[in-house]
């Protein structure tokens, strides 16, 4: 039987990726075809199964890349080939979205469809600007206009006069361009030109911009200020609350683009952080794991286990790899019982401890110097060590652990390779001033980030960009490499530098202009 298509309308949200629905993140996952906006936000896109085909039909005002009716039939014939559909529209399908035409269009084609209401720009960018668009206080009533029609020409489909005074908070969208005759019809229809009002730009983004002001001098104040579109009018007394309730615009890395260079596998908790605090990673893998060249080291100190007095782990990609490898020969955890176990840091600890193992010795300061001044005392003379770690490691843990009279086994567990980031797109959006931090953490992230991005003056492209170390080898890798390094945590973990990266940017001149 032929696989039926099928497509999901799925609102995307304003921007803020995080704010899809569950049930949308589903669709756009499970999909063979995306067909996106420009405004459905590009960073869910990233949630797409490898191999899924990829379609920008965004309009922008002045560019209509596809018509509407040929959006639909790229619908109906997409459908008609068995394909599942993700078609991602900003805010909400239903709202000035088109989403209705194009699921009469599948209707009339007799194409399955399903709708996924989205958070709509309507009501979450004032949110995200701290206007309630409704409040027991001051308003019980809520309009959602659209602000595409010319409000001067005769026929209007909006009521000027009813909605005028007749509705307590107005939300216009799409209504840039004519604001000017907004404002001026809503006065002349009697709301008061004191009325509060607020237009916020790119909102739920990391470039979210709020201008305030009334429906008398609004219009002057964006004019003044050259704010265009994307942007939600709010008009209504609802706009004062935005003193008291602005809080996304307040937060600590609100407005700041983050470059994240860890491995894939180990951003998620550097970026969330982040993200958590305001501000928008922006991931570029620097690094990537791989098996290492020959097993046959490993594999060797595997079968040798219980003769080993220590394992040291240094990594968590160390761990993942010496436990894989464990697996592939046919062991398990039961033949470390006789070895005692130590971590180079807590989320090294934690992965052992997730393979069901305590460590019996973790550092106060995660770097091998202060290993080696732990372990002395508790590693004895004959005893054997057991390294397994990246090829690229360095040696000195090893050398030292010699000198102590202990006998060392210093394998390689897995290969670093160089990261598969785009690097034109990061220069590109450093030569836009579009990143406003570069974070490292550990002195290959550095060197690869130098290496895949083959910039011929780094120093000019990073003028004005901080840049945030783990430690202090870290940042002298990066300053040997040329770089300006702004920030090194205190504690070197992803904590650290997170709370280090916080403290730099609190500084009274980086606070939100
Ligand atoms: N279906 C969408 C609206 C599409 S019309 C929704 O429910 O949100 C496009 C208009 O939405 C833009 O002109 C702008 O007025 C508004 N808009 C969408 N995303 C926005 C954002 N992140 N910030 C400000 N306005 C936004």
């Amino acid at each position: 039987m032929n696989k039926k298509g099928v497509v999901y309308l799925i609102g995307a949200g304003p921007g803020d990726p995080k704010l899809i629905t569950v049930k949308g993140l589903e669709c756009i996952k499970n999909s063979d075809t995306i067909v996106y906006d420009r405004l459905a936000g590009d960073r869910l896109l990233a949630f797409a199964r490898p191999g899924t085909e990829l379609i920008y039909v965004g309009k922008s005002p002045d560019r209509h890349t596809l018509k509407q009716d040929e959006i639909n039939r790229l619908l109906v014939e997409k459908a008609s080939q068995g394909k599942t559909i993700a078609r991602l529209k900003g805010g909400d399908p239903f709202v000035f979205g088109r989403g209705g035409e194009e699921a009469e269009a599948l209707s009339e084609a007799g194409i399955t469809f399903e709708i996924v209401p989205g958070v709509t720009s309507a009501i979450a960018v004032p949110a995200y600007a701290g206007i309630p668009v409704t409040h027991r206080g001051f308003t019980s009533t809520l309009a959602v206009i659209t602000g595409n029609e010319d409000p001067l020409k005769d026929d209007s489909g909006i009521q000027w006069e009813k909605i005028a005074t007749g509705v307590g908070t107005l939300v216009f969208l799409m209504g840039m361009s004519n604001l000017p005759n907004i404002t001026r019809r809503l006065i002349e229809n009697g709301r008061s030109p004191q009325t509060p009002a607020a237009l916020v730009r790119w909102g739920t983004r990391p470039e979210q911009q709020t201008l305030t002001g009334t429906l008398g001098d609004i219009g002057e104040k964006a004019n003044k200020a050259g704010f265009t579109n994307p942007a939600v009018i709010i008009v209504g007394e609802v706009v004062s609350l935005r003193e008291k309730l602005c809080w996304y615009e307040r937060k600590p890395l609100f407005g700041k683009r983050v470059l994240v260079t860890r491995s894939r596998e180990q951003a998620s908790a550097l970026s969330e952080a982040i993200e958590g605090l305001g501000g928008e990673p922006l991931e570029f893998p620097t690094i990537g794991v791989g098996d290492p060249e020959d097993y046959k080291p490993l594999d060797q100190a595997i079968d040798e286990l219980s003769a080993f007095k220590w394992v040291i782990f240094t990594s968590v990609n160390g761990v993942a790899y010496f436990f894989n490898r464990l697996r592939r020969r046919h062991r398990d955890i039961r033949e470390l019982a006789g070895s005692r176990i130590c971590a180079i840091g807590p989320k090294t600890r934690e992965a052992l401890e997730n393979y069901g193992l305590l460590v019996d010795y973790v550092p106060g300061e995660y770097r091998a110097e202060e290993i080696i001044a732990g372990l002395q005392g508790k590693v004895n003379a004959g005893e054997r060590v057991l390294l397994p770690r990246a090829d690229i490691a360095r040696k000195m843990l090893a050398e030292a652990l010699t000198g102590m009279g202990a006998l060392v086994t210093d394998v390689t567990a897995y290969r670093t390779v160089m990261g598969g980031g785009d690097s034109a797109e990061i220069i590109r959006k450093l030569l836009n001033r579009d990143i406003h931090a570069l974070t490292f953490t550990s002195s290959s992230t550095v060197q690869n980030f130098v290496k895949m991005l083959k910039f011929p003056d780094l120093k000019n492209l990073l003028a004005g960009v901080t840049v945030a170390c783990i430690g202090p080898i870290t940042s002298d890798t990066a300053r040997d490499l040329g770089l300006k390094v702004d920030v090194v945590a205190r504690e070197y973990t992803i904590e650290g530098l997170v709370e280090a990266l916080l403290e730099y940017f609190r500084q009274p001149q980086y606070l939100a202009e």
